[in-house]
């Protein structure tokens, strides 16, 4: 049987995409990586502003309306803001492309 070499310290692994510079974030659009996404049913939202504390992208922000914003271009869809919205107005819906 072949024997299986080590696994690399963690300060071997190649460079990547890695986030190397501050605020270098913002050009890592996280949104492409999304299958699904977040839609709302503003007739049930009470504006509360819990979902937006919650995402982890930072990419749900309240709008001059009071209402739930999000960013699609950072969007992951991982659904934290559906679990967390406490009405029940957010659901997933799947990418069509
Ligand atoms: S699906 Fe995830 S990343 Fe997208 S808005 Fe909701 S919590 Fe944020
Ligand atoms: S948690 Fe739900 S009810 Fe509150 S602002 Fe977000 S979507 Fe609206």
């Amino acid at each position: 049987m072949a024997k299986q070499s080590p696994a690399p310290n963690w300060q071997d692994l190649a460079l990547g995409c890695a986030t190397l510079e501050a605020g270098s974030s913002r050009y890592q659009k996280t949104g492409d990586w999304r299958s699904s996404r977040p839609i709302w049913n503003f007739e049930q939202c009470v504006k509360c502003g819990v979902c937006t504390v919650f995402c982890p992208e930072g990419c749900l922000k309240m709008n001059a309306d009071g209402y739930p914003q999000v960013d699609l271009d950072y969007c992951k869809g991982c659904a934290i803001c559906v679990t967390e919205c406490w009405t029940g107005c957010i659901s997933m819906e799947e990418e069509k492309d």
